[in-house]
């Protein structure tokens, strides 16, 4: 008789990280479109096409505070033009500039008939009656033409564009106070663990502090995710699996602890009671214990991405493999960050049958990288000093100092 079920677990698979990756890439649906207030939108996937409502600016206006004249009048400098009124922006003209006439005009104001050009303040003696302008100044000088920005019936933004502050202004400038969009995922995050506490509980002996579900939750909204934080659930089948239950009502799922072969690691049978679960040992270091399938929850099957405990192992394979996989949630097309080549600065000594994710510190212009120091995967200061991952791959044992390596920014988002 096994002591414990899990004691009978048998080894898990090895699977590559590529491999792991394309699987959770194609197991994952893409979430459906939603119409979004503006500000909610923000670094979500557009979901239609946008045709501009009107032409922006609507209407020909002054880039500065100046004068509005005839560009015949000021080809040449000094000259004396008659002052007939003034505009500020929000206002409309009364009258129109006639030769040898000004308007005064404030920057947005709306130009007056007659005038096709501005003379800024700093070109004219500032008078109120009769101005002098001290400066020749072109036609056409400081005019913003109506629609130079948009035309009316232009496709703004196409669907599939990833929402930024520009795209956002856009559509405000053309009148649209809410936008058909991907969802942004509501992920479900917990902990798991006996030994974890709140930041809230003192800390008896043989207790730490639960780190994993605020990096996570973190992570997740870094992501563009909303997270949905759930609690610490202990290391016991039936807390496990009415956690699983109550968190199905999110767009995926997030846990850390309980994947790997402890006695108290409870993920593997709960999760294949309520859903499908593959188990995979990835042939990677930190994290090489992870469990990704689908929560049945009624007729929506919802993923789940068992995380490992260990502080390190949590983060890099959610940079690795759950962050890609919410961007796809979203919509996105490409779900890769940008990579680069540069040249370690520290040998590093690896087991030659794992890729290992070695935390660094790069220096772009120098085009070097270094390591942050230990590397253990509790040694969460490793992640926190780090601007990417030294990627090194399967198959040498040790990489020698000055050799050429791959690492991956990732500070700098996925481009669009
Ligand atoms: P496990 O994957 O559950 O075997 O946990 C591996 C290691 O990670 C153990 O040393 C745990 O104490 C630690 N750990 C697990 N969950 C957390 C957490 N939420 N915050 C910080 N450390 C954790
Ligand atoms: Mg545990």
């Amino acid at each position: 008789m096994p002591k414990s079920a899990t004691s009978a677990r048998p080894a898990l698979k090895l699977v590559s990280a590529d491999d792991a990756l394309a699987r959770i890439l194609d197991g994952v649906p893409a979430l459906p479109t939603v119409e979004a207030p503006l500000l909610d939108a923000l670094g979500l996937v557009l979901a239609e096409d946008v045709a501009a409502d009107h032409d922006v600016p609507p209407f020909r206006n002054s880039a500065m505070d100046g004068y509005a004249v005839r560009g015949d009048d000021v080809a040449s400098a000094p000259v004396e033009l008659r002052v007939v009124g003034e505009i500020a922006a929000g206002g409309f003209p009364q009258g129109e500039v006639g030769p040898g006439q000004a308007m005064r005009i404030m920057t947005g104001a709306p130009m007056p008939a007659g005038a096709d050009t501005v003379v800024r303040f700093e070109d004219t003696d500032n008078a109120s009656d009769v101005v002098t302008i001290t400066a020749a100044t072109p036609r056409g000088m400081a005019i913003r033409q109506a629609g130079e920005d948009v035309r009316k019936g232009e496709t703004i933004l196409t669907k599939g564009a990833v929402l930024r502050a520009a795209e956002i202004g856009l559509l405000a400038s053309d009148g649209r106070a809410s936008v058909r969009v991907r969802k942004r995922p509501r992920v479900a995050v917990f902990s798991t663990g006996d030994e974890i506490v709140d930041l809230d509980a003192p800390l008896e002996p043989g207790q730490i502090r639960d780190s994993n579900r605020y990096t996570l939750a973190s992570a997740i909204r870094a992501s563009g995710a909303e997270p949905w934080v759930r609690g610490i659930v202990r290391d016991s089948p039936d807390a496990l699996r009415s956690a699983l239950r109550e968190a199905g009502a999110a767009d995926a799922i997030v846990t850390s602890g309980g994947v790997s072969v402890g006695d108290h690691d409870h993920m593997k049978p709960v999760l294949a009671e309520l859903g499908t679960i593959d188990f995979w040992a990835i042939a990677i270091r930190p994290g090489r214990p992870l469990a990704f399938g689908e929560l049945k929850d009624g007729e929506r099957r919802v993923p789940i991405f068992g995380l490992p405990g260990n502080t390190v192992s949590a983060l890099v394979t959610f940079e690795l493999f759950v962050r890609p996989a919410l961007l796809r949630m979203q919509g996105r097309g490409n779900v890769a960050r940008p990579r680069a080549k540069a040249r370690l600065l520290d040998p590093v000594d690896k087991p030659d049958f794992l890729r290992v994710f070695a935390r660094g510190i790069h220096d772009p212009d120098a085009g070097t990288v270094r390591l942050t120091g230990p590397q253990g995967s509790g040694i969460l200061r490793s992640m926190s000093l780090a601007n990417c991952l030294i990627d090194l791959p399967v198959g040498p044992s040790r990489i020698e100092k000055g050799e050429t390596v791959d690492v991956i920014l990732t500070e700098q988002p996925e481009s669009r």
